[in-house]
């Protein structure tokens, strides 16, 4: 996979993303993604940003408003197996 924007070759990197649920700010740590060294732009698979997306929605939450730092890794490990192979992509 290449950038659409200067034709550079991805590399795979871990970015943190923000996903608002139900009026809350999340920051999630390490989601695989694959990152442009030259120009800096982040492409992260649709497929993987909908499912923090419903693993955000699944999480207990203590408070509805405000942000919180969640990490991908432990959002897998929250749902057992199903999606553990997320990991290693
Ligand atoms: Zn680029």
């Amino acid at each position: 996979m290449k950038c659409v924007f200067c034709g550079r070759d991805l590399v795979k990197s871990y970015e943190t993303i923000e996903r608002r649920v139900k009026g809350k700010l999340y920051y999630v740590k390490n989601v695989p993604a694959d990152a442009c060294k030259l120009c800096g732009e982040v492409y992260i698979d649709d497929e993987i940003v909908s499912k923090v997306g419903k693993m955000l929605e699944g999480l207990k939450q203590n408070q509805s408003t405000g942000s919180e730092v969640v990490d991908f890794k432990d959002l897998n490990n929250d749902l057992g197996t199903s999606v553990s192979n997320f990991a290693v992509i």
